[in-house]
């Protein structure tokens, strides 16, 4: 069985993560999206609420698990049988961070490969960062979100 880890903030999850979750699901036996717990970033939503969010995001699909996790993502991989990480590309700014990621967790654990993967050019620009951006000025995030995170956000007040 393949199994690939997507790791990340997913802080919240939008249609750009699940966009290369479907795909990755669409090319593994399973994907577990993994929501990263020491991130040095302050969070916007708690890890909680983040996996919360994802897992009625992802709900109808049968292949997809939520998970979180501590410490270097090669180690969780490990303890969950994966070899493969997932990680998404938008822009030549992404490449630089990404491949130096990439190159670092090869170099602790050769047998893990990242595999990056781009979304549909729709979605290709959207960001965390630019949503919080967009919700915290009380722009219409509806288009950039899945349903479940555009309704937690409407009803609850998060800065
Ligand atoms: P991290 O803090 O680990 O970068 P993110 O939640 O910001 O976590 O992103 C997780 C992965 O998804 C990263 O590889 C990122 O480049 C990718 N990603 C995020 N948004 C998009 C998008 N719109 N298109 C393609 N990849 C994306």
């Amino acid at each position: 069985m393949k199994i690939a880890i997507y790791p990340g903030s997913f802080d919240p999850i939008t249609k750009g993560h699940l966009d290369i979750l479907k795909t990755g699901a669409e090319i593994f036996d399973k994907v577990i999206i993994a929501v990263a717990r020491n991130s040095e970033k302050k969070g916007f939503l708690t890890v909680d609420e983040r996996v919360k969010l994802i897992k009625e995001s992802v709900k109808d699909i049968e292949n997809i698990e939520v998970d979180s996790f501590e410490g270097l993502t090669i180690e969780y991989a490990k303890k969950r049988g994966a070899k493969v990480l997932l990680r998404g590309l938008r822009a030549v700014s992404d490449f630089e961070y990404e491949l130096q990621l990439s190159q670092a967790n090869s170099a602790l654990s050769s047998d893990i490969k990242t595999v990056f993967l781009t979304t549909k050019p729709k979605y290709n620009f959207i960001s965390s960062s630019t949503i919080k951006e967009i919700y915290l000025n009380n722009g219409d995030i509806s288009k950039f979100v899945p349903e479940p995170v555009f309704e937690f956000l409407k009803t609850r007040n998060v800065s």
